[in-house]
């Protein structure tokens, strides 16, 4: 099968292309739903696909067998994320071998996140990349021209938190040259939706007096929007800067109906691809989707988007007959209808909140930032606000002031993430932390609310929604064995707990479901978009746990606070309760402060 960049010169001169991302889904029922999904975004023609890589080579499995499946299964050209830092060797040289052995041909070699301090360094022996350029080197000297090999820029300059006023696309130039020197093939971007600064950054490339990127393919990558907070967060994360018009324009629709946000998010990526195709002269005519694994949003932007929609027409029709992009463009080819998304019951999986407390049975369930966990703020912002903890009284005033509003973040929460909603619990929670049951996650029950209620409002218009109370914290063991006991007299809540060994303790059965937020709308089934089960719970009790260690590698392993985090890690339990009465709202308060 051809390379990317074969496909990219095989196309009509002009003729725009697209392709798709996806990630691993976290849990398996996850990954069995992503398969129907791909199928269907396959017939949605992308000119490739990408799947991405767990930090550390966490999802290395799965990712290949992912690119495997759309390889082989769906014979769709795939392109395998690569990381290179902090990561054994022998992992980069099995994925390399078992992509070619499995006919990938594509890769983008990245970086990664570099380890927090050098004693949490893999020795270098085992370990010899520190930047992106050392893996494309690496892969060109071991397999020659075999990889078409694309490498990440950044149009508004690389960032990883630490210092903003580092964030300058002049500081990643040369850099960006020598990993493009040493064999890149095409280059990706960073989501964005500052337009402007991504074709001054193109333009910037392509007159570089170096020539070196006169004429490689600059892939822009957009991020469609589903939800005004998934929006946000992911802007954040990504350090991208929303410019004045974009935010206006989702702020408008963002507290009234989700729909909206939905057809607003559409409409401003149909106008980025419209500008930056034209803009650039066609120079830039691939255009990358970060799916996170859904589809309607970018299905509606194909839809919607006149360039990438008569794109459609001309690949079709390869290779017998090739109408001319201008006769497509004018209208004169006969319009087709894309394959956009049937409705289904899966649909709904995706509709409204996802990630942590979205449905396990997504295959958009995936690894809450994106391609690993993070701390939310930089290591010496970390040690500002955190400090150094030795004892459990100096975490339970880290919790208490979180929820009071004295502290802005903590590892567990991004900035600002204290849901207005609770401030109905915010005693309850008070006391719970002082006493050492450290929560993570909380909802107050509602008993039917209209569903553009300014607090605890969603979905479309006209509707109702509800709620179960549920809360969920570490403790330590003896709370936990003591919790246990009085939970086994009780038939209305239901529980999940599990330590970083593997126990897990539970009062339901592996099948049971906790749908502990629903809405009912016009014309359309109950929707439940937050799940608790099983699975969810121990695929995010490994993420919450390996938290403690991403906070405990900010001091070093034997001091004080190293040691104990490492012991709280290793000795608390995770607990997730969720109590049935959603009439009584203070029932499950009433039961943990007896
Ligand atoms: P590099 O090109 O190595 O650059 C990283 C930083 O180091 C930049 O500041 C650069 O200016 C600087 N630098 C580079 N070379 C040198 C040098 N020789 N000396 C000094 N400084 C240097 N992460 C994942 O874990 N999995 C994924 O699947 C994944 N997919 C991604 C896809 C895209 C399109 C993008 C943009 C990012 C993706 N990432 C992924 C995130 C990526 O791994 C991180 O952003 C990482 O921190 C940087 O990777 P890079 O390849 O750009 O690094």
């Amino acid at each position: 099968m051809s390379t990317i960049v074969e496909k990219i010169q095989s196309l009509p001169p002009d003729l725009p292309f697209y392709s798709f991302e996806f990630f691993p889904p976290k849990t398996d029922s996850g990954v069995q739903n992503l398969t129907a999904r791909l199928k269907r975004m396959a017939e949605l023609n992308p000119l490739f696909v990408n799947v991405t890589w767990g930090a550390g080579g966490s999802t290395s499995s799965k990712s290949l067998d992912i690119a495997t499946l759309c390889h082989k299964q769906l014979g769709l050209t795939t392109c395998l994320h690569l990381t290179c830092t902090n990561m054994d060797k022998n992992i980069i040289d099995q994925a390399l071998a078992k992509a070619k052995q499995n006919g990938i041909r594509n890769l983008l070699a990245l970086r990664g996140d570099p380890p927090r301090g050098d004693e949490y360094q893999i020795p270098s022996e085992s370990q010899p990349f520190h930047y992106a350029v050392d893996l494309v080197k690496y892969i060109r000297q071991q397999y020659g021209d075999y990889f078409c090999i694309g490498v990440a820029a950044y149009p508004e300059g690389y960032a990883d938190g630490t210092n903003p006023e580092l964030q300058d696309i002049n500081i990643d130039l040369p850099y960006l040259i020598e990993k493009t020197a040493a064999g890149a093939d095409f280059i990706m971007t960073q989501l964005f939706f500052d337009t402007d600064s991504f074709i001054k950054f193109e333009k910037l490339l392509r007159q570089h007096e170096s020539g070196i990127f006169k004429t490689i393919p600059i892939i822009p990558g957009l991020l469609p929007i589903n939800t005004f907070q998934s929006f946000i967060r992911t802007a954040k994360l990504s350090h991208a800067h929303i410019p004045v018009d974009v935010m206006t324009k989702l702020e408008t629709v963002q507290s009234t109906d989700d729909e909206q946000v939905k057809q607003v998010g559409v409409q401003i990526l149909t106008d980025m691809i419209d500008r930056i195709y034209q803009e650039t002269s066609h120079r830039v005519r691939g255009f990358h989707f970060y799916t996170l694994n859904l589809e309607r949003a970018t299905a509606s932007i194909l839809e919607k988007s006149i360039i990438l929609k008569k794109s459609q027409i001309v690949r079709r029709a390869l290779p017998e007959t090739t109408p001319s992009i201008e006769a497509v463009l004018s209208g004169k080819v006969e319009d087709i209808k894309l394959n956009a998304k049937s409705e289904t019951a899966e649909a709904s999986w995706d509709d409204f909140p996802n990630g942590r407390w979205g449905d396990p049975r997504s295959p958009a369930y995936g690894e809450i930032d994106g391609y690993g966990i993070t701390l939310h703020v930089p290591p010496a912002k970390a040690l500002e606000l955190w400090g150094h903890p030795e004892k459990p009284e100096d975490i339970s005033k880290l919790f208490v002031d979180y929820i009071q509003g004295k502290l802005p973040v903590l590892p567990w929460s991004e900035q600002d993430d204290l849901n207005p909603e609770t401030r109905f619990i915010v005693d309850d929670l008070i006391r719970l932390n002082n006493d050492g049951f450290w929560t993570v996650a909380s909802q107050p029950a509602v008993n039917s609310v209209r569903s553009d209620d300014p607090i605890f409002g969603w979905g479309p218009r006209n509707g109702y929604v509800f709620q179960k109370s549920l809360v969920e914290f570490f403790i330590s063991t003896d709370k936990w064995l003591k919790l246990k006991q009085k939970l086994s007299n009780v038939d209305e809540i239901s529980y999940y707990a599990g330590n970083a060994k593997g126990d897990f303790f539970s009062n339901m059965t592996a099948s049971d479901m906790n749908a502990v937020t629903w809405g009912a709308f016009p014309n359309r089934e109950v929707v439940q978009p937050t799940i608790i089960e099983e699975q969810s719970f121990k695929a995010w009790s490994e993420e919450a746990f390996a938290i403690w260690q991403e906070w405990q590698q900010l001091y070093a392993k034997n001091s004080n606070t190293g040691q104990f985090l490492q012991k709280i890690h290793d000795s608390y339990f995770l607990v997730s309760l969720v109590h049935h009465d959603y009439v009584n709202t203070t029932a499950l308060w009433e039961f943990l402060h007896i």
